[in-house]
């Protein structure tokens, strides 16, 4: 009997991860704590909202007094932190909302939950935070970090802030870094959703330099079983990289797209590099796989293909966030703890 207080859970993946969780631990509780950032869409969880075991609160994780009101008063048995800036596009544009929320917002979060004695937090990241490959290589959780982006370099100091709260209290938190997500309920500003969104609209799908960038992607639904797995059996002040072993180019993945679509490659077009554009991500999940046992139940070409119907029979889902209609959800005028 459980209580999980999931932060960030009205964005993409901490929306499956509070589903895969309520639905698997019949006997625990959620609360998911989210500012309603523009990336939060109370939309992606109306099928709980009725549930007795799920509890939505508006709040920001980088509000010190909010927090310990909020851990005071309830009493939690884990933190699993996904609420950040997490658009590298939007860093470029506005590097200090990434640096309070994703540095600062975690080191209060962490503060909050260590002083209320809360036993467990995962804090979930990303193999942005060690920079790029070459065309060889892969990330293990030994390689160096460095960030290119202000987005992976806010990331690499909420891991730093995490490692410091283990070594320095005993505080047991433990870390992953996964690798690029896709799936249903995707906000439409990142690849896979852009692509699928911009086809079913016959609109130009635009690539970033010459589309040779690889990243290896990773069903949401695998990473949300590979956190929990981590949230259960996971050490404490260990690293967990995450990781699908799906490399892809963002032409192939485009392509791919079209396919399913039945829509032309001519709809690929080229826009200017992305500065400090990490060329490639490759990781080696082997510590997770062989001290845990996680391993990824889709290939990418399946789980594609159903992302792709998804975004094909919720339309309404994704022309809400075009034009804007989501932020008008009751949910948005909710209060605090
Ligand atoms: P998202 O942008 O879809 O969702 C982020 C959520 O955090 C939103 O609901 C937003 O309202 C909330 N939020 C933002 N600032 C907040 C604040 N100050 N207080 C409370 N809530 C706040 O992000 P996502 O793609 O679901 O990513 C979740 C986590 O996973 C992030 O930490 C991200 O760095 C990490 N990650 C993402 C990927 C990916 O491919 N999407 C890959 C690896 C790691």
């Amino acid at each position: 009997m459980a209580v999980l207080l999931v932060t960030g859970g009205m964005g993409f993946i901490g929306s499956h991860f509070i589903r895969f969780w309520h639905n698997r631990h019949p006997q625990d509780s959620l609360i998911n704590l989210d500012l309603l950032t523009y990336a939060g869409n109370p939309y992606n969880l109306t099928d709980l909202q009725d549930s007795p075991r799920y509890r939505f609160i508006r709040g920001d994780i980088a509000d010190a007094p909010f927090l310990e009101r909020l851990m005071g008063g309830t009493s939690i048995d884990a933190v699993v932190h996904f609420a950040a800036e997490s658009h590298v596009d939007r860093s470029i544009r506005e590097p200090a909302t990434f640096v309070r929320t994703n540095v600062l917002g975690t080191q209060q979060l962490l503060e909050a939950a260590r002083r209320e004695g809360v036993p467990k937090f995962v804090h979930v990241s990303t193999d942005e935070v060690y920079g790029t490959l070459g065309t060889s290589g892969v990330f293990t959780e030994q390689t160096p970090l460095a960030p290119n982006s202000p987005y992976s370099a806010s990331k690499a100091g909420s891991d730093l802030l995490a490692r410091a709260y283990y070594e320095t209290y005993g505080y047991p938190v433990a870390v992953t870094r996964c690798s690029n997500n896709y799936g249903p309920m995707q906000f439409p500003e990142k690849l896979i959703p852009t692509l699928i969104i911009r086809a079913l609209r016959d609109l130009p799908l635009p690539l970033y330099g010459d589309g040779e960038h690889v990243r290896d992607w990773l069903h949401v639904g695998d990473h949300c079983a590979a956190i929990a797995a981590v949230l259960e059996s996971g050490r404490p002040g260990e690293v967990y990289n995450v990781g699908g072993g799906s490399e892809r180019t963002n032409l192939e993945v485009a392509r791919t797209v079209l396919k399913a679509l039945g829509k032309p490659d001519t709809l690929i077009s080229f826009a200017p590099d992305r500065p400090g554009h990490d060329r490639r991500y490759a990781i080696d999940a082997s510590k997770l796989t062989g001290e845990l046992g996680w391993k990824p139940a889709y290939t990418f070409e399946e789980g594609l293909r159903s992302t792709v119907d998804w975004y094909v029979r919720n339309r309404t889902w994704w022309e809400r966030i075009l034009s804007g209609e989501y932020r008008g959800h009751h949910l948005l005028k909710g209060g605090g703890p």
